[in-house]
Parts: structure tokens; C-alpha cells; sequence
């Protein structure tokens, strides 16, 4: 029992986060940054902020991740890393040559108080950015908010490249928020099958799963190109997939350039998916393709084959905002009972999308944002469940209270794939379904007694 101390009576707890749900914002900017064509993502701050926010991700995608720092000393703590990002920044173009260097800040920094777009405009007036290079920034302090924020604010700062000449690009910009590469690929595709041109930003497809080629590449091919990001205010309008990852930076866009924007979930299972395959049809004027309806049509499929399994399930789930709500709406669609739901993130409105979702559902939830493990393992052992979803950190309940496991978020650090194979869309939600049923099957094939232990299910 290595969470042996977690005791079943929940008390009041306001000072302590135990097991956090959630990651530093830094590690949010830094995988949004990674998202445009050669950029490289600037940490200002100390060397060891840096090295575990790259590291946070190298574990999760299994890619090296190139990043500088400003690389703060007893002075720079004292006087201000204003020097540091200077220098810093002259070095990065004259070594590594990249499009854009994209700045955020730290704890460290943001307490000294270092005032990021001075000191990039000081870099500007001193001719440190060459002409046709960007140095662009977002405010991260990791003492409020979580990695889902500083994501957010980063792909928020991107809107800085958005020009509108008055000549529309006839296209849809969609941001899709923090989810895997392959999620990404596979959003483009719907939109593809739709027949609706899209910029995606950020875009870490083709960055952080790309080839092994044997030649290495600082730079790796993917990414929203800054073509694209300045382009972005021509737009017919914007898909912003996730309200706490994706709708600041759409709505700023509409401020400042006028392109329309509709915030929807991510687009995770078969409701979800189906309202965003109708924003796409209604932007563009089109039918619903009919490959995308024989996908959808296999969903149906599968989930009414498979009803009887999930039927009554209970499921306890922990991750990211935006990610946890369309979950939890896809498993109340199929007549599982999430009961237990966390969220590191703050936000007041989640709990309350939690509690529409499920209402009149046939069972009571629990339900918390800037939640941790900690609570929701104590919920787990008030009220067992029979599945239990969350990031890789999930492991230690599970095995403690010997429960199916789905290793499902950020990060996943003890297993392969989350890269390669989407969870977004129909084919995305056969994906998920497979591997519950394949948790609830394999367990039920387990603990069946001799006498109905199928061949058959
Ligand atoms: S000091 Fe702040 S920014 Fe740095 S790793 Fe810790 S929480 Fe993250």
C-alpha cells in the first residue's frame, strides 16, 4: 500500500494541496510555443525551472526538447534578470537561428517583477532581433493557475502575429487547445474531409511526434508557420476548442482583427465531436462528408454492441478542465457513471458544467476543481468505482485499491502511444472505447467464477 496514509474520513483541508492534479504554468507555455515553426522557447528564470519543465515533456512525448533560459544567478535574483534576457536573446539568433523565441516567465522572475514587453522592447530599440525574427513573451507565475494557464496564455500572446489586410483567406482558424499531436493531425483531417481550409495554432503535429530520420532537426518541420499566425486576423471566423485552453486567445483574435469566434469542448467523444463537425459544416456551408458519417456510424455502432458493459459503471477521473468536461460527457452518453471528478486547475466553472452534465442522471457526483489526488482517492475508498481514468500520477490508486486502469491527460510517463493514437473525434472515441472495454473486460475475465467464465463476450 504505498498511499497507506490516505485516511478514508475527509476533513477540511485549505492550506495543503496533496498529489496536485496539475503541473507548473511554465510547462503549458513551453509545449504551446513548440507549436510554431521554429521557435524556440525561452524559460526566464533559473536553470532548474527550465530543466524540469523540459524534462516534463521530453518524459511525455519521448522527444528531446529544445529550450534556452535566462539562467538566473544570486544577481539576477536580486537585480533583475533584465541583462540575462538581453544577452540571451542575442546568443539564441546568432547560435541557433530560430523564427521566433517565445519568453515566459517564472515564479522567480515574475516575483522580482521583471517587465517582460520592456525588456523586449529594449531588445527591439537595440537591434538585438534581427529584421524577419519575433521575440514574442506571455506572463507565466506558477503560483497561480496550472499548466493549462500558461498554455492558454502563450497560445494567447501568439495573436501578437495576426494582421487583417481586409482580404479574407476564406479560411477557419482553430485553436485546439492542449491536447496530443496526433490530436491535432486528426482535427485537420476532419476539417479536410469537411473541406474547410484551417490554420491551426499552435500545431505540434509533425513536432513532437515526428520521424526518426536519422538526421536531427532543432527545428522539426511541423508547426503554424508565422505566415499562417499573421494571417490568422484574414479568417472567416474561429473554432476555440476548450474554454480554459483556447478561448482567451479567441477572443482577443476577435478583438483586435474582428474574426468571429465560437468556443466549443474539445472534441472528445461522440457529442462533442458531433457539435464540432456542425460548426465546421455551418462555417462552410456544407454537407457532413460521408466518411465522417460512416465514422460516426461505427461509433454507434460499437457503443450500442457494447452497452451492456458499460452500463452502470462507475468511473472516478482527474485531468485538465476542458479535457475532464467532454469525458465525463461522452461516459454519461453511454450510461456510465462518473461519480468522482477532479480538476487541478481552478475554475468555479467547472464544477458547475460537471453538475449540468450529470444532473438527472441516476447518481450523485463529487465534483472539485483545484482538487488533488489526495481527495480523490479518499472519495475512491468512501465509494469504489470500477474504472478509474486519469494522467500516469492515477497509478498509485489503482494499485492500491486495485482498480482498471485508463492512463488518459498529461503527462503519461510509463507508457507509449498517447502520441501517435488519437482520442479526438469518431475514430478518437472508437479508441477510447476499445481500451475501457478492453480494462473492463480483462477484469471481469479475471474475477468471473469458473462457472461463467466465457469465451465469448
Ligand atoms: S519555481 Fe515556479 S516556475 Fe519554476 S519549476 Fe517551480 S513552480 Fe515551476
Amino acid at each position: 500500500m504505498l498511499l497507506r496514509h490516505t485516511q478514508k474520513e475527509i476533513g477540511e483541508r485549505k492550506a495543503v494541496s496533496i498529489n496536485p492534479a496539475k503541473t507548473c504554468q511554465p510547462i503549458g507555455a513551453m509545449y504551446a510555443a513548440l507549436g510554431i515553426h521554429g521557435c524556440l522557447p525561452h524559460s526566464h528564470g533559473s536553470q532548474g525551472c527550465c530543466a524540469y519543465h523540459r524534462s516534463a515533456l521530453t518524459r511525455h512525448y519521448k522527444e528531446p526538447i529544445s529550450a534556452a533560459t535566462s539562467s538566473f544567478t544570486e544577481g539576477a535574483s536580486v537585480f533583475g534578470g533584465q541583462a540575462n534576457l538581453l544577452q540571451g536573446i542575442n546568443n539564441i539568433f546568432s547560435v541557433y537561428e530560430p523564427d521566433v523565441i517565445a519568453v515566459h516567465t517564472t515564479c522567480l522572475s515574475e516575483t522580482i517583477g521583471d517587465d517582460l514587453p520592456q525588456i523586449r522592447k529594449k531588445a527591439q530599440t537595440e537591434g538585438k532581433i534581427p529584421d524577419g525574427k519575433y521575440v514574442i513573451g506571455a506572463s507565466t507565475p506558477s503560483y497561480v493557475g496550472s499548466h493549462v494557464t500558461g498554455f492558454s496564455n502563450m497560445v494567447k500572446s501568439m495573436i501578437e502575429f495576426s494582421e487583417k489586410t481586409g482580404k479574407k483567406n476564406g479560411k477557419i482558424n482553430i485553436i485546439p487547445g492542449w491536447v496530443e499531436p496526433c490530436d491535432m493531425e486528426e482535427i485537420k483531417r476532419m476539417a479536410k474531409l469537411t473541406g474547410v481550409g484551417t490554420i491551426m495554432f499552435p500545431d505540434t503535429s509533425g513536432v513532437l511526434n515526428a520521424p526518426m530520420t536519422g538526421e536531427y532537426k532543432m527545428f522539426p518541420d511541423g508547426g503554424t508557420t508565422i505566415a499562417e499566425l499573421k494571417s490568422t486576423g484574414d479568417s472567416t471566423g474561429t473554432l476555440a476548442l476548450g474554454e480554459w485552453c483556447s478561448a482567451d486567445a479567441a477572443r482577443v483574435l476577435d478583438k483586435k482583427c474582428k474574426v468571429p469566434c465560437r468556443v466549443l469542448d474539445m472534441p472528445f467523444g461522440l457529442k462533442a465531436t458531433d457539435r464540432f463537425v456542425d460548426a465546421m459544416r455551418t462555417i462552410a456551408g456544407v454537407s457532413v462528408s460521408d466518411e465522417l458519417a460512416v465514422e460516426r456510424g461505427q461509433l454507434v455502432d460499437m457503443i450500442t454492441d457494447m452497452h451492456q458493459y458499460f452500463y452502470k459503471k462507475k468511473v472516478a477521473i482527474a485531468g485538465d478542465p476542458d479535457q475532464v468536461i467532454a469525458m465525463v460527457e461522452f461516459l454519461v452518453s453511454i450510461d456510465m457513471c462518473p461519480v468522482h471528478v477532479v480538476t487541478g486547475t481552478p475554475g468555479k466553472k467547472f464544477e458547475k458544467r460537471i453538475k449540468e452534465i450529470t444532473k438527472d442522471k441516476g447518481f450523485e457526483v463529487n465534483v472539485k476543481a483545484r482538487g488533488d489526488l489526495f481527495l480523490l482517492h479518499q472519495w475512491i475508498q468512501n465509494e469504489p468505482v470500477d474504472l478509474l481514468i486519469c494522467n500516469t500520477y492515477g497509478k498509485y490508486i489503482a494499485r492500491d485499491e486495485d482498480i482498471p486502469f485508463l492512463r488518459w491527460g498529461f503527462p503519461i510517463l510509463d507508457r507509449q502511444g498517447h502520441q501517435y493514437f488519437p482520442t479526438v473525434g469518431y475514430k478518437g472515441g472508437l479508441r477510447l472505447l476499445e481500451k475501457i472495454l478492453g480494462l473492463l473486460l480483462d477484469r471481469k475475465d479475471r474475477d468471473d467464477p469458473e462457472e461463467s467464465f466465457e469465451l465469448v463476450l
